[in-house]
């Protein structure tokens, strides 16, 4: 590249805009559609089990007695699975992601 092609992207570099964004002061936004994190509404869980059975990568664990609903967010591939099958519609696919943190990796949930 000559000095005057290099001048060239250099002046055009200088007066346009950034093409990366400043996160985290600007926040990204999700399209919608887009597949985040399961969500559930624990107080319409029945804790039937049948999220759980249909999980490809046994992510959801459901227990009756105590009544808890679990899922492991490492495990989770965000195939919409549980979503279309729980019988209550009390679960979500939501657009966020869940946030790294050392506390990512299991979340319980109880009515
Ligand atoms: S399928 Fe729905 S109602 Fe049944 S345990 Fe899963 S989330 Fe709860
Ligand atoms: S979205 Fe798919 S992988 Fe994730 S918990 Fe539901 S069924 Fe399992």
């Amino acid at each position: 590249m000559s000095i005057l092609e290099m001048g060239k992207v250099v002046l055009k570099n200088l007066f346009n805009k950034p093409v990366t964004e400043r996160y985290p002061f600007v926040k990204k936004e999700y399209p919608s559609g887009a597949r985040g994190k399961v969500n559930i509404d624990p107080a319409k869980c029945i804790y039937c089990g049948i999220c759980q059975r249909k999980c490809p990568t046994a992510a959801i664990v459901t227990t009756k007695e105590p009544k808890v609903w679990t899922i492991d967010r490492m495990r989770c591939i965000s195939c919409n699975a549980c979503v279309e099958v729980c019988p209550k519609k009390c679960l979500v696919l939501d657009v966020m992601y869940s946030p790294c943190s050392a506390k990512q990796g299991t979340d319980s949930f109880r009515p």
